[in-house]
């Protein structure tokens, strides 16, 4: 039983390390910044991306995705989902 509750307190310290993250990052990204997004790999663009929007941080990850595909990191080494506008 105390295995049990011990994993279910580390996936709730988990997702709120996760949300914390998100919250703090989100504010650094900003259609000014070019230099964010463009640092980052393809498969690290859509691994942060997919954690912004399942905080529901769609612009967000919409910008960082955008910058990403601008900068000289996006080389198909992963395939970028297309970006939904309407969900800004
Ligand atoms: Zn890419």
């Amino acid at each position: 039983m105390s295995v049990w509750r011990d994993r279910r307190k580390r996936q709730q310290e988990q997702l709120q390390a996760a949300e914390d993250f998100v919250l703090a990052w989100s504010g650094t990204v900003d259609p000014d910044s070019y230099e964010y997004g463009a640092e980052l790999g393809c498969c690290e663009t859509n691994r942060l991306a997919t954690l912004f929007r399942v905080f529901g941080f769609w612009s967000t990850a919409n910008q960082l995705q955008k910058e990403h595909e601008r900068g000289p990191n996006c080389n198909d080494a992963e395939i970028h989902p297309e970006i939904i506008e309407e969900n800004e």
